[in-house]
């Protein structure tokens, strides 16, 4: 059977049952008061599908408030057939390319991958590479900076640094304003563990850091090399052509304002990939669970 047969895929209260089975594990949570299993179903022909009242505060709510698709008026089997693209698309799917599928507006489907990019993105990291693990780092360019003229070299261009931890495979990436000692220096340092083993090409940027870790391999792509056994930076390169096909093939313009969405998005896909295990339906489980708490914080109270 086709997994797009699923009936949350079509029917929105399979979708409202699908989603609260993920968001709502432990028991229906009151997102106003925080109440676990004390509200009710509303009842009447003018009711939301999916509304419930807490008996604790008196109001009502549904499993979407305090997620990405709160405030939204596309049925939620739709916003579910936009994740699930969004997951099984290795080079991702473009805003134009959702809006005719889903039969949603140009500026909906854009209004919706860019939630999905919010979702795709990790609650919290922890340093790359300890117990002595290889850490690869290494910086990419992309498209044009607003305002700045083509010329040789990269100086107009937006950049890009990356980490992928070896053992792992998990890759981990963020725009740079500009690439020097001192960004790269606090970025390694803040996401790398001291005992990590650094590998890096011989950009001079690297060399001063490099030496804060347990070791620190460099690869002369100046001199024609590629690699010495362990010390070299493939995978990182592996990455950054997936990220690139990407860019240039699917999503075309992207402002820098945008690009740590993306990149989000590529970190995301890349790191829940089948060759660490997971694959497409559990890609897009994985997404579900990071609709929480990204664009309402909850309501504290006593
Ligand atoms: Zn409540």
């Amino acid at each position: 059977m086709s997994i797009l047969s699923a009936p949350h895929f079509h029917n929105e209260e399979a979708a409202y049952a699908f989603v609260e089975a993920r968001v709502w594990p432990k028991g229906r949570v009151c997102p106003h008061c925080g109440v676990v299993d004390r509200s009710s179903k509303m009842q009447g022909k003018s009711t939301r599908i999916g509304a419930y009242k807490c008996y604790a505060c008196r109001k009502p709510f549904t499993v979407k408030v305090g997620t990405i698709f709160e405030a939204s008026h596309v049925p939620l089997n739709k916003w579910l057939q936009a994740m699930y693209l969004m997951c099984a698309s290795k080079k991702g799917i473009s805003s134009n390319q959702l809006h005719r599928t889903l039969g949603v507006t140009l500026k909906t489907a854009w209004f919706m991958s860019h939630r999905i990019r919010e979702a795709m993105r990790p609650a919290s990291l922890s340093p790359m590479g300890g117990n002595g693990g290889m850490v690869e780092v290494d910086e990419t360019f992309i498209g044009r900076k607003k305002g700045k003229e083509i010329r040789h070299g990269y100086e107009h261009k937006m950049k890009v640094l990356s980490l992928v931890d070896r053992e792992t495979g998990r890759a981990h990436s963020m725009v740079v304003d500009k690439l020097n000692t001192k960004t790269v220096r606090s970025i390694v340092l803040e996401n790398v563990d001291r005992e990590a083993r650094l590998m890096t090409d011989e950009a001079r940027h690297y060399i001063k850091v490099g030496r804060k870790f347990a070791d620190h391999q460099v690869v002369r792509h100046n001199v024609g090399e590629y690699g010495r056994g362990e010390a070299h930076t493939n995978t990182i390169e592996g990455f950054f052509s997936i990220f690139k096909r990407g860019m240039k093939g699917v999503y075309q313009h992207c402002s820098e304002e945008h690009l740590h969405r993306y990149l989000a998005e590529f970190d995301f896909r890349y790191n829940e990939r089948i060759a660490n295990g997971v694959d497409d339906v559990e890609r897009a489980e994985k997404a579900l669970k990071g609709v929480v708490g990204r664009r309402l914080t909850y309501r504290t109270t006593a």
